[in-house]
């Protein structure tokens, strides 16, 4: 498992590289333009080379790009969608620049209106934007469900990834936080794997490819997404240790988008910690084994 951060990539992608390392990062994740601004960011090749060189040069094995929150590929206004699709687009095409292991997106919401229609004009977005690039993949992430917001379940993201095409560079990225929030209980190991079968059969593990790991300010079911800082929320140390040492996780990159005891994003301690919980998950999971044995 690859654990890291959410960084910020102010100064260029290189200097995202930096924050990771000295968060001690294995895995870093960056919003590839302004998350408030419409207008994509290109990287210049000196800025593609210098930040081709730091990860060389580091311990970071992968490279995720979120893309911005504006994005509603499920809008029913067609400049939304259309903004979304250049946007995407940018998106997909900066990943590849950079290697990055996937682009991670929030599918869109439907509001108010329609779910199976929500669904079927962000699929095509998405196959748009997947058939307007090459080389990088696309992970849709689950989301709490809060105001109509698509990917709450397992069969809403099988249904999105249907809508799209189910196109092979097509993945999932599972969040812990908005899994919490969105009813699925996954604090001990045995409700884990519980979830994690139903993501199987709804979705299938090959397409499994990414890992957000946060604590939930907000109960399960809650539908809220509010992430906590590991191990201060409703996952709690022992739920993030579950997180952290399921079987069906190992190798993937798993990155903290936690506020940071200093509100300015995850610390070097808070990835310590992460890593010491997934030594006690694995622990526990050993201990466990063990006693059925003996
Ligand atoms: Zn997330
Ligand atoms: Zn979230």
């Amino acid at each position: 498992m690859l654990i890291g951060a959410h960084v910020s990539p102010a100064g260029g992608p290189a200097k995202a590289v930096a924050r990771g390392v000295e968060r001690g990062a294995h895995a870093i994740q960056i919003f590839n333009q302004n998350p408030r601004a419409w207008k994509p960011r290109e990287y210049s090749d000196e800025e593609i080379e210098a930040f081709g060189d730091a990860i060389a040069a580091s311990e970071i094995d992968a490279l995720l790009i979120h893309a911005v929150y504006l994005l509603n590929c499920a809008s029913d206004d067609e400049t939304i969608r259309s903004n979304s699709l250049r946007s995407l687009i940018a998106s997909l095409q900066a990943g590849a620049a950079l290697g990055a292991h996937a682009v991670v997106l929030h599918a869109g919401s439907a509001k108010t209106g329609d779910v199976g229609e929500a669904v079927a004009r962000a699929g095509a977005v998405i196959a748009e934007a997947l058939a307007e690039s090459e080389g990088c993949a696309l992970h849709l992430e689950n989301t709490a469900g809060a105001g109509g917001t698509l990917g709450r379940s397992f069969e809403e993201l099988a249904a999105l990834m249907d809508a799209a095409g189910g196109d092979a560079r097509l993945g999932l990225c599972l969040d812990s936080c908005h899994l919490l929030a969105s009813g699925y209980e996954i604090r001990s190991a045995g409700a884990l794997a519980a979830v994690l079968d139903d993501c199987v059969a709804q979705v299938g593990l090959d397409r499994l490819g990414s890992l957000h790991l946060n604590d939930s300010q907000k109960p399960l079911g809650s539908n809220v997404d509010r992430h906590a800082n590991v191990g201060e929320g409703e996952l709690g140390e022992d739920g993030c240790a579950v997180f952290l040492s399921e079987p069906r996780f190992d190798g993937l990159p798993l990155v903290l988008e936690t506020p940071g005891a200093q509100r300015s994003g995850p610390t070097a301690e808070e990835l310590a910690l992460t890593r010491a919980l997934r030594e006690r998950g694995l622990a526990a999971r050993r201990a466990r084994s063990g006693g059925r044995q003996g």
